[in-house]
């Protein structure tokens, strides 16, 4: 049998479900099956105690060995397909649970890479790795949960209800009054557990972030001196924490133990009324028996809900966080005529009275850009830190929409452009490049295996001059990158980058420069790499050393989020009066 696909690998073309719900729902023919193994492991147990009373009855009307082992076998087979019904459920919910939190998840992490930079500008990573997949692990398990305990365990509990009543209306009616009083009084105990589980899990959420921060920083920790710091920092959120689940375990206990004592006297009162009725002679011995194992089926029942009720808290804020991530929308509006640029060739740019903002009702950061390069050329940004520069490359890269003005690529506004072909025609390299724990290979392409074969890989790293870094890998192309694994330096990290820019061929290239992490040999070779990148290019260098703009067309300095000063590099460094003059006089100075 083979009632489920596997989690949905991505089907080109298919239509994917768009809602929560959507996300979690069954198939057709899994939801079947699941439905006829509830029922079964519903059932099963039920006719259980109907096999003892009649061993109980026969054996004391006399009945032969024979007859009473084959009773007895009966039961066994029934025990037996009742606990594999069980088994098959929860395997099955289980299955069902994680292949439709899977196409959640996937539709979720789909879902936060297409929102942009101002999404994810104000949430940390791990925030992000919470709401994707932590949320969506607590409905999952709330999936499962509910299907194996409440669905089942609901259905149990009618069936004892069901056929108590029909065997002896009295013990039945009592049972009834029985259940419904430990139901209130269970709904009421709910009331003290929830908000105490849900502090919990907010303590344990805080602890997680602060750990992740601290994971996520911990050279400059070190190197700071800052380390007792932060484990006091830790000391006091795993204080937090324990305070929190300490006081939500008392509750649970104490809610365990008012339900088992309850449970007891349920028993007593049953085995009484039996032993009474058996007195009038309206009850055999083996109904006897009957009646008290139907009691101890609803305990079961009981004791899951009340575990469900928690966990139920838990998946309700879980949907409502999903959902919330779900309606964000993109703040970059999609074209509504969406058209390519050029696929080749160098691309002319042009900022027009460009200004913008980080936050709606925030300081201005750029105002007033123009510039304007012709196809081919190069343009070199200087200027203070904090001054803009990365801001215009990320206006340029379309990570945020201009505020006023526009952003013209290959004569086209970046705002009617065809996102796709933004990215493929226009490359970047920024200040701090991003490896991934993955091979060379993957670290190239970005894990998209179509986009060149590895004679390429290996053409492009020997251009960028890393030929010999990856003759020195054991496992050439296989090697794995990120961590500490294989040790890349800066530079070599830089190169990397430049490299998977030279793989896509864009027409357009941004370099925003690492600021002062290389040594002068490295600084040579990355030159000379820029150098051929630029060729055939037009380019955008952000650079914090003057040496590396010895070769653009144009220079623009940058000041407090405005062009001070723009020109051609000869005409600029040539007139004494000018800002890049004096740049350039103060680093021969320093010479
Ligand atoms: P550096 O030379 O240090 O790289 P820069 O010239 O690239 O500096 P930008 O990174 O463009 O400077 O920053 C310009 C201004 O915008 C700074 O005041 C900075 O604090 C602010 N800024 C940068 N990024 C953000 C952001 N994501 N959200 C809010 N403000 C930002
Ligand atoms: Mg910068």
């Amino acid at each position: 049998m083979r009632p489920f696909r596997r989690p949905a690998r991505r089907d080109a073309g298919k239509t994917r479900p768009t809602t929560v719900l959507g996300c979690l729902r069954p198939g057709p023919r899994a939801g079947a099956a699941l439905i006829a193994a509830v029922t079964a492991a519903t059932v099963l147990p039920l006719a259980a105690p109907q096999i003892t009373r009649r061993f109980v009855d026969d054996a004391i009307g006399g009945a032969g060995t024979r007859h009473l082992a084959f009773v007895a076998v009966g039961y066994l087979a029934l025990a037996v397909a009742g606990q594999a019904a069980r088994t098959l459920t929860a395997w099955l919910a289980s299955r069902l649970a994680w292949d439709g939190t899977n196409r959640l998840r996937e539709r979720l992490a789909e879902h936060a890479l297409g929102l942009d930079m101002t999404f994810h500008g104000r949430r940390t990573p791990g925030e992000m790795i919470e709401r994707v997949d932590g949320d969506v692990a607590a409905i999952a398990e709330f999936v499962v949960a509910f299907l194996l305990d409440v669905v089942a365990g609901v259905l149990l509990l009618a069936g004892v209800l069901v056929v108590v009543l029909t065997v002896d209306p009295r013990v039945g009616a009592v049972l009834l009054a029985y259940c419904v009083l430990i139901g209130f009084g269970m709904a009421r105990a709910q009331k003290l557990a929830v908000p105490s589980a849900a502090r919990s899990r907010a303590a344990y959420a805080a602890l997680a972030g602060d750990i992740e921060e601290r994971l996520a920083g911990v050279e400059d920790i070190r190197a700071n001196g800052a380390g007792e710091h932060t484990v006091n920092r830790l000391h006091a959120a795993s204080g937090r924490m324990y305070r929190a689940e300490f006081r939500s375990e008392r509750i649970g206990s104490g809610l365990l133990a008012g339900t088992s004592v309850a449970f007891a006297a349920g028993t007593a009162l049953v085995i009484g009324l039996a032993a009474w009725a058996r007195q009038s002679g309206t009850l055999t011995v083996g109904t006897g028996v009957l009646l008290f194992q139907y009691t101890q089926m609803v305990r079961t029942p009981f004791e899951r809900l009340i575990d469900q009720l928690r966990q139920y808290q838990a998946a309700l804020a879980g949907v409502a966080r999903v959902r919330d991530l779900l309606a964000e929308r993109r703040t970059l509006p999609e074209p509504a005529d969406p058209r390519p640029l050029p696929a080749s060739g160098p691309l002319g740019l042009r900022l027009d009275g460009v200004g913008f903002a980080y936050a709606d009702d925030g300081e201005p950061v750029l105002s007033g850009i123009d510039v304007t390069l012709a196809p081919g050329e190069t343009l070199g940004l200087v200027g203070r830190t904090g001054s803009g520069k990365t801001t215009i490359a990320r206006l340029i890269l379309r990570l945020y929409d201009p505020t006023e003005g526009a952003v013209r690529v290959g004569g086209l506004d970046l705002r009617d452009a065809d996102p796709a072909s933004v990215r493929r025609r226009i490359g970047v390299v920024t200040q701090d490049v991003q490896l991934f724990a993955a091979s060379v290979r993957d670290n190239l392409t970005l894990f998209r295996p179509g986009l060149a074969d590895d004679d390429r890989l290996r053409e492009i790293l020997a251009e960028v001059g890393l030929g010999d870094w990856l003759a020195g890998l054991p496992d050439g192309l296989d090697t794995a990158l990120g961590g500490d694994a294989a040790g890349v330096s800066a530079g070599e990290a830089q190169l990397l980058a430049f490299a998977r820019v030279f793989l896509t061929d864009p027409g357009l290239v941004v370099l925003d420069e690492a600021s002062s992490r290389l040594d002068p040999a490295t600084e040579r070779r990355i030159e000379r790499v820029v150098d051929r990148l630029l060729a055939g290019r037009t380019g955008v260098l952000i650079a914090h050393r003057l040496s590396s703009l010895a070769r653009v067309d144009r220079i623009a300095v940058v000041e407090g989020g405005r062009i001070v000063e723009y020109g051609r590099r000869e005409e600029l460094a040539v007139d004494p009066g000018s800002r890049f003059a004096r740049l350039l006089s103060m680093v021969e100075v320093a010479r």
